[in-house]
């Protein structure tokens, strides 16, 4: 395992100067508002009049690729390090999102093990991260823990794995509107990036979890046998509010 200690971080303001560490499976930060976190039921606020999340996702190709943290490690290519995934890019223009009159292209959805966020401690065995930008260069993730059971179109994007060093995978014509659970109600919170360099202003809008195969399961967590999602991050007080989608 690598270890990168980074220091003396600026803030975009300069008004504060953080350490973080980038290494291990304790990557902490003493920025204020960092994801994943842990939803407790008592930090929950109900908004049903919050805008409504509109998800125009269409048909795309997809390129799993493996996102390398480690190209400068002799040894790289065979270690995994837990900042990296399997990240499928999708075609531009395939799918965006809107919100609050807000358009947010889908850029690339990837994986973690186990799931980032925990729901009153919870851990899933997988969890996604649909990562879509705004024109203003805004970012809105939604996640999507995975738990074993019928098959879906996850299983069709991880059948292959793609090698940390090699090429990536094309897998044809996906439909992106079934990677999503049909129910849209959402956990939304202020968050940020969960690697490096865990950037905030992360719009977060978690859902409810999606099946998939327990053989995709276990490949996947072939892969990253020691897991690539960083730990639990404070609340800090933010409000986590669940929006029903009406
Ligand atoms: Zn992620």
């Amino acid at each position: 395992m690598i270890r990168r200690r980074f220091t003396a971080i600026l803030l975009p303001l300069g008004l504060a100067v953080a350490t973080l560490t980038a290494g291990g499976t304790a990557a902490q930060s003493q920025l204020p508002m960092q994801s994943p976190i842990n939803v407790t039921p008592g930090a929950i606020k109900f908004d049903p009049h919050q805008p409504r999340l509109n998800v125009a996702y269409g048909h795309s190709e997809l390129e799993l690729e493996y996102v390398r943290k480690d190209a400068a490690d002799p040894a790289g290519c065979t270690t995994r390090h837990h900042e990296e995934t399997e990240e499928a890019v999708v075609t531009p223009g395939a799918g965006h999102v809107t919100v609050a009159g807000v358009r947010y292209e889908l850029e690339q959805f990837h994986f973690h093990t186990p799931s980032e966020h925990r729901f009153a401690g919870h851990a899933d065995p997988l969890e996604m991260h649909f990562v879509h930008r705004s024109a203003a260069g805004r970012l809105l993730v939604i996640g999507v823990p995975l738990r074993a059971g019928t098959p879906s179109t996850v299983d069709t994007v991880l059948a292959t794995l793609a090698p940390e060093c090699g090429s990536p995978v094309a897998i044809h014509d996906v439909d992106l509107k079934s990677l999503l659970p049909s129910n849209l109600s959402t956990l939304r919170y202020n968050g940020s990036l969960t690697t490096y360099p865990f950037s905030e202003d992360v719009q977060w809008f978690l859902t409810a979890e999606l099946t998939v195969s327990q053989a995709t399961i276990t490949r996947f967590q072939s892969l990253f046998t020691t897991g690539n999602g960083r730990p639990t991050q404070p609340l800090n007080h933010r409000p986590v509010t669940a929006v029903p989608h009406l």
